[in-house]
């Protein structure tokens, strides 16, 4: 097929019909019930965060790479994540793994305020450069390490970490308010629990709610890197 064919037929391909099966299918089929998540994942465009090459997979049943060996992940997880955070719509949330930044756009529809911070420079800002150009304007994005929090905007309501540690960082609880949810996926390299910590008074309370691989958190209060690379 020639250039003028391809590019036909990626605009045949009609991507809002797939979006909505991909709800409908993915979401809605495994228990996601919050209607304002529901409702993010209807307004964000995923094929808009992925290279040229993938867009056609874009609202496929799997995470998918996106340079620099990384992924973005699979929509169930995402809004899994996303309403384990329990979003009222007025929180200051920091993320923890910009990588696309579609999860970044979805939190930025729910929240007041997304503080996010990618290890990886190119990612980081390539990501700023999307979101900007989307009209998102109540979005920072810092390249460092996210192990470490981004303690001159703390304290925060929400924290979502997407990228699989094996520990939770005592950074990150101490950076956390009050009453303030952290959703983490901790475990080892190959497969680890989605925990939903709840920061009270007393302590915190922890429970799983899913089984997931994520790629590693690499950092001071994550793995080292001379681990992941052998
Ligand atoms: N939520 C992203 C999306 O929607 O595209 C996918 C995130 S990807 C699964 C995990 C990201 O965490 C990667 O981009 C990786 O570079 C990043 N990461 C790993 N360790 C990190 C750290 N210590 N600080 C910040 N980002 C980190």
């Amino acid at each position: 097929m020639g250039f003028c064919g391809r590019i036909k037929r990626e605009k045949e391909l009609d991507y809002k019909k797939l979006q909505e099966r991909m709800v409908k299918d993915q979401l809605i089929r495994r228990g996601i019930r919050d209607k304002k998540v529901l409702a993010a994942f209807y307004k964000v465009r995923r094929e808009k965060f992925v290279s040229s090459e993938l867009r056609r997979q874009a609202y496929e049943d799997f995470p998918l790479p996106i340079g620099e060996g990384q992924t973005i992940s699979q929509p169930y997880m995402v809004a899994l994540m996303t309403q384990s955070l329990e979003l009222k719509g007025h929180e200051k949330v920091l993320e923890i793994g910009t990588g696309s930044g579609y999860q970044t756009a979805i939190l930025a529809e729910l929240s007041q305020e997304v503080y996010s911070v990618e290890r990886i420079k190119s990612l980081a800002q390539k990501a700023q450069r999307l979101l900007k150009r989307l009209g998102y304007n109540n979005i920072k994005i810092f390249s460092g390490d996210g192990t470490l929090g981004w303690k001159e905007c703390s304290p925060y309501d929400r924290i979502l970490v997407t990228a699989g540690a094996r520990e939770v960082p005592l950074s990150l609880i101490e950076q956390l308010k009050e009453k303030g949810i952290m959703v983490i996926p901790i475990g080892n390299l190959y497969s680890q629990d989605l925990k939903v910590i709840k920061k009270k008074k007393d302590g915190i309370r922890s429970v799983t709610v899913e089984k997931c691989v994520f790629v590693p958190l690499i950092g001071k209060y994550g793995w080292e890197e001379s681990t992941i690379n052998g």
